[in-house]
């Protein structure tokens, strides 16, 4: 934590974390510190911001003040010292595993990930020559039989997109402990305001910030938190592949962090409502939302989240051909993928989001070829009922 300072509770914190008024005239609002470059100044302050002897910022790929206070509030949230915002989720990740992992190593990532994570650690790091060995993470034997002295990242998604698979988070961290191996998880579809993975045993937590920290759909970015001594690192490679946030967007996020309790609450609520709904149609297969007492991962879910999200699938029976005719006529759902906004979007994975998983890959994840997702927005749920329930009348 950059300030020690008493935490609230969550709802407080997401108003007033790291936040205060401008000291230069009393604005409520963080100035959006839209520079590229920062006067020094002296000549010998400049020498003396670059050789850390001299406090002040240089340049916004290094450091911009309206992404500082980002950073704190981040930080705070997630019960971590220290966060770094990227230019997007998957820079944070290419940062992090750039971060532990060189020519020789090998990481060790889960089966199930957003397909664009699933694409870069099948094509793309391993040609930086780092080994990438996947596996169910929640199966804790079978990840401690991939590690090795070579091992240098455990990467999971929980609850993961698409298949809602939570893993658990005490477990793999305790295994990560034991052989000294970094743990970080991806706990984009839980928010900061569900779920704290570092507090659960995770070293790192991750989160595509274009979700639910944006909220409205009109940024892209990313975060990674945790000690100090992990995250800092992390940052300089940040300065060094200049994946930096521009300072619009750090302020984006701060107006969106704002209201992510409530966005939170009220998605997780239709989200139960929809699922209780698909549950009981008789054109629906299975349902995955772990907030269904009959879901295989409820318990551990409930152990280490404080509510089940807003993100949930289904397979349709009929399979692709009655799924294309749901997402052609809904009114209110949008058809489109990224998730976490307040306008319900719905998407099909096998053909949009986790495209780049072969037919096996898909198999082994869980991902069914019918399977639809949506991320529940905050409109009211029986709308959202009924439109769904107008379109299982077509097939
Ligand atoms: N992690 C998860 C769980 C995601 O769903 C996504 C994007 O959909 C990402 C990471 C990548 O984030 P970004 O699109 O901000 O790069």
């Amino acid at each position: 934590m950059h300030e020690k300072e008493k935490i609230y509770r969550k709802d407080t914190e997401m108003v007033h974390g790291g936040q205060h008024h401008d000291q230069s005239c009393g604005a409520l609002t963080p100035p959006i510190y839209q520079s590229s470059t920062f006067v020094f100044d002296s000549a010998e302050h400049g020498k003396g911001i670059f050789t850390g002897e001299a406090e002040g910022y240089v340049y916004t790929r290094y450091a911009n003040p309206t992404t500082d206070v980002l950073e704190k509030k981040m930080a705070r949230l997630e019960h971590c010292e220290d966060a770094a915002f990227f230019s997007s989720g998957l820079a944070a990740t290419m940062a992090t595993i750039f971060r532990f992992a060189n020519t020789g190593d090998n990481i060790i990532a889960d089966d199930v990930l957003y397909g664009g994570t699933h694409g870069m650690l099948k094509n793309d790091i391993p040609l930086l020559g780092i080994e990438v060995r996947r596996c169910d993470t929640s199966d804790i034997e079978k990840t401690r039989s991939l590690i090795d002295g070579k091992t240098k990242l455990i990467f999971s998604e929980t609850p993961a997109n698409p298949t809602m698979k939570v893993v658990d988070i005490g477990a793999l961290g305790e295994l990560a402990k034991s052989v000294g191996v970094p743990l970080c998880v991806d706990s984009t579809f839980a928010t900061p305001y569900l779920q704290n993975p570092t507090e659960c045993g995770a070293d790192l937590t991750l989160h595509s910030a274009t979700k639910y920290i944006g909220g409205h759909g009109d940024v892209v970015a990313g975060v990674v938190c945790g000690s100090e001594e992990l995250v800092h690192p992390i940052r300089v490679k940040r300065r060094v592949t200049g994946a930096c946030i521009s300072p619009f967007d750090s302020w984006l996020l701060l107006r969106g962090l704002k209201t992510l309790g409530l966005r939170v609450k009220k998605g997780t609520e239709n989200a139960m409502e929809i699922a209780k709904f698909l549950v009981d149609h008789p054109k629906v297969g299975k349902v995955y939302y772990p907030g269904l007492p009959d879901n295989e991962y409820h318990e551990i879910a409930k152990k280490q989240m404080d509510d089940f999200g807003a993100m949930l699938s289904f397979d349709i029976k009929g399979g692709m051909e009655a799924g294309i005719i749901v997402m052609n006529n809904l009114n209110i759902y949008t058809l489109a993928v990224s998730l976490g906004d307040c306008d319900t979007l719905i998407q099909h994975p096998a053909s949009m989001t986790h495209s780049c998983y072969t037919p096996e890959e898909m198999a082994e994840a869980h991902i069914t070829p019918g399977m639809i997702r949506i991320s529940v927005g905050v409109e009211d749920s029986q709308d959202l009922i009924d439109d769904l329930s107008q379109c299982f009348d077509k097939i």
